[in-house]
């Protein structure tokens, strides 16, 4: 088996791929350290990598890559690399959510056509929902993003679906619900909490705190990542996420034992593009992946700590 893993250097990418080295399975990771969060963090990621024999790393742009040359030495391909995140998704930076998101998505699609590729796992988000009737959300839910980051999700989550159908490309989509724990990234608000704490600063929080989430474990996220490079059927999408949401004010007093110290909040107004709430129906990857997320929220939550407090020390 071999797998090239894209957005490597990233936060699940990195997991994934040492996760698949530890299976002894060899790596091409790929990487442009886009400037969307400090580079310093994703080489932290990936540096111990390099130094594993069955890695190779190729620092650069999908959009200037021969993929096709590539895609000939890859059995399975498990595409992670985007533009993360909601709020920055409006304005000027929109084209970047094209180009990391659909441009990059369609060129592996289009090198994808010709090659024998066992399969094709892309990273899709439950921003695909956007203001869903239905909690929990399932996979037959309507799809209405609310954030144009969440539109690039889904326009790339339909892209590999149509070169699917048209081209039998074999191609998945597995829709991640906020995903936490060591690694990750710093605009996401578990991160940024505990770096406030360390900084002693206040926590803002965006909107009443009212909002809940449906928060997945790190390694909840990439074992589902493993099961469907076998078991994921092509053409399906899967929601992977925790299945038990969380209101954001609930979650404060858990923080404050874990770190031991009092957490003063600072209200801001609501963000545009932020949903009220997402919650996953996991019924489909359990059945068809035999997916289970293990990790209660706080069990996660000490992780992310220990985590960042050697981050920022
Ligand atoms: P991340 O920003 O840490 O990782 C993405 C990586 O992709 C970055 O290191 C970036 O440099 C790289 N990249 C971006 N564009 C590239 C390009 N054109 N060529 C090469 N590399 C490029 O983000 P993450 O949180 O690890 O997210 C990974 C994937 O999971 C993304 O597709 C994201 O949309 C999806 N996802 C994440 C979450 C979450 O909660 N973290 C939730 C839903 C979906």
């Amino acid at each position: 088996m071999s797998c090239l893993v894209t957005g490597a250097a990233g936060f699940i990418g990195s997991h994934l791929c040492r996760r698949l080295l530890k299976e002894k399975i060899p790596v091409v990771g790929i990487d442009s350290f886009t400037d969307f969060y400090p580079k310093w963090i994703k080489e932290k990621n990936i540096l111990p990598l390099m130094k594993k024999k069955d890695f190779k790393f190729i620092a650069k742009d999908i959009n200037e890559l021969d993929l096709k040359e590539l895609l000939k030495n890859a059995e399975y391909v498990l595409h992670l690399a985007a533009q993360a995140g909601v709020r920055t998704s409006w304005g000027q930076d929109f084209s970047a959510y094209i180009n990391n998101n659909i441009e990059a998505t369609q060129k592996i699609l289009e090198a994808s056509k010709e090659n024998q590729l066992k399969k094709l796992i892309y990273a899709s988000s439950s921003s695909v929902y956007g203001f869903c009737p239905d909690l929990p959300m399932s996979e037959t839910s309507p799809l209405h993003p609310y954030s144009p980051y969440g539109v690039t999700k889904l326009s790339a989550e339909q892209l590999c679906f149509l070169y699917h159908k048209n081209y039998g490309v074999p191609s998945l989509s597995l829709r991640l619900f906020t995903v936490y724990g060591p690694g990750q990234r710093p605009d996401m608000a578990f991160h940024k909490f505990f770096k406030a704490i360390i900084e002693n600063k206040k926590i803002t929080v965006y909107g009443e705190g009212k909002q809940t989430r449906d928060f997945t474990f790190i390694d909840d996220v990439i074992e589902a990542h493993i099961a469907s490079l076998k078991k994921g059927k092509v053409g399906e999408a899967y929601n992977v996420g925790g299945g038990v949401r969380k209101k954001l004010e609930d979650i404060f007093p858990t923080m404050e034992d874990i770190c031991q110290r009092k957490i003063e909040i600072k209200k801001e107004e609501r963000q545009k593009g932020d949903v009220p709430h997402t919650y996953s129906n996991i019924e489909k990857a359990r059945k068809d992946l035999n997916y289970s997320p293990l990790t209660k929220l706080e069990e996660g939550l000490k992780e992310e700590w220990r985590w960042i407090q050697k981050l920022y020390s």
